[in-house]
């Protein structure tokens, strides 16, 4: 099976620049050139494209994929070191887990400091978002990253 980037792009479920962009991290072979002149994807790139988005969509970082993808270099080595990919990204998800908790206490605490009768500029919580930084910023979502 060969396919054009648009096919490709269709059937693995991401954009043209999504791909281009794993094929300059090497990620994907890079096209074979036809006589025609058109570059055609093998099957190969559509089945590595794939485990890139389910790997994404775990909210792996393009440097735990890239670990993973040289362990897809060495089949016939023991997956330990694939284990271990896993492992750390768990890791990172479960620290994540403990932020948004964090947060939802933090937020909950915000709804709960006003009984919205009071003006926009009275409002305890917009008096809270506005206090300086000299204690811990209780608004950090926007720092969400899982890899931060
Ligand atoms: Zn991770």
């Amino acid at each position: 099976m060969q396919f054009t980037i648009g096919e490709l792009a269709k059937k693995a479920k991401l954009s043209a620049d999504t791909i281009r962009f794993y094929e300059k991290k090497q990620l994907i072979r890079p096209p074979l050139r036809a006589d025609n002149n058109y570059r055609y994807y093998d099957q190969d790139s559509l089945t590595r494209l794939v485990f890139i988005r389910h790997c994404r969509e775990l909210g792996m970082s393009l440097k735990e994929i890239q670990a993973l993808h040289e362990q897809l270099q060495e089949p016939e080595q023991n997956c330990v070191h694939v284990n271990e990919v896993i492992r750390d990204h768990l890791h990172h998800v479960t620290e994540k887990i403990n932020q948004l908790e964090q947060f939802k206490v933090q937020l909950e605490q915000l709804e709960k400091s006003c009984q919205a009768n009071a003006s926009v500029k009275d409002c305890e919580i917009i008096q809270a978002l506005q206090r300086p930084d000299d204690r811990d910023d209780p608004l950090t979502l926007s720092r969400l990253d899982l890899h931060a």
